[in-house]
């Protein structure tokens, strides 16, 4: 009888698995994947690169390196992505959380006041209104999605967060009251449906509805929430949305063609203008 194949150590996996994983961190990434399957934290990794893994561990290791070697983000393979410090769960039904919307979250912080409506369009996992929500614990947060997927997966965030935010279904502002909110957030989707962006590493996977904004600059979405917001907002309300690193003069030139005063943009970390605010007057 021939003996069995020794189990791969913690230390043999990753690097093995390293090795065949795209993206900017292959190693961060094959890390992750085996402190998931493991059920232990990423230090825990590191300090015990001798222990094995067994069968089962390895072929479902195995099988998740396999989907992240085809693109699938990994947000979606451990299930989860940290934003404003508060982890939320995440599926292929909603768009994976990113650093640069971060931006939008602390430009709409800085208007908050207690006793506000806000609006969070188009909430997927729930992100902004979550992170505004922990935020300011006065007034109400709102959310919309016309996805009930969407919905489902951030209000289970809300509600393991224990955040009081209310998700409503609708497209974007489609369901408020003229001259009934004081301050409407949104990522809407803005990426020109033919950018090659869309079939990179990860993005592929994405709900090509959170990410393709219509119309030949992509900007329709935003189009269509700028006049809606002018609708919905009271005289004095705010206006955020996160836009493309290139149009930001356009989406300022729509804010102002809608009457919007005070408008200008916020740049990111990587000093792009990536978001951009007007005031109803
Ligand atoms: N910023 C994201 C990307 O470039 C897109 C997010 C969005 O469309 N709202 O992949």
């Amino acid at each position: 009888m021939s003996a069995a194949r020794p189990s791969l150590r913690v230390d043999e996996a990753i690097a093995a698995a390293s090795l065949l994983l795209p993206g900017t961190s292959p190693r961060l990434d094959a890390e992750l994947l085996l402190a998931h399957i493991l059920d232990c934290s990423r230090t825990a990794l590191f300090t015990h690169p001798e222990n094995r893994l067994d069968k089962a561990q390895q072929a479902r290791y195995r099988a998740l390196i396999e989907r992240r070697r085809h693109g699938e983000p990994l947000a979606y393979l451990v299930g989860t992505r940290e934003f404003w410090s508060l982890q939320l769960d995440v599926s292929p039904a909603v768009l994976v959380p990113r650093p640069e919307t971060e931006t939008l979250v602390e430009a709409a912080i800085e208007l908050l006041q207690p006793g506000m409506m806000v609006v969070d369009a188009g909430t997927g996992t729930g992100a902004i209104a979550l992170a505004l929500r922990s935020e300011q614990d006065a007034g109400r947060v709102l959310a919309t999605d016309i996805s009930h997927a969407a919905l489902a997966i951030a209000h289970g965030n809300a509600r393991r967060l224990d955040l009081d935010v209310t998700f409503v279904c609708a497209d974007w502002l489609g369901v408020f009251v003229a001259q009934t909110l004081d301050l409407v957030v949104s990522n809407p989707p803005y990426i020109v449906a033919a950018d090659p962006h869309l079939e990179t590493d990860g993005v592929a996977h994405e709900p090509r509805l959170a990410l393709v904004g219509g119309g030949t600059d992509g900007l329709d979405a935003i189009r269509k929430l700028v006049v809606d917001a002018h609708r919905c907002l009271r005289s004095g309300g705010w206006f955020a949305t996160e836009h493309g690193y290139d149009q930001a003069e356009t989406v300022r030139n729509l804010l102002r063609d809608s009457r919007f005063t005070e408008v200008h943009s916020r740049t990111d970390l990587a000093g792009l203008e990536r978001v951009t605010l007007g005031r109803r007057t």
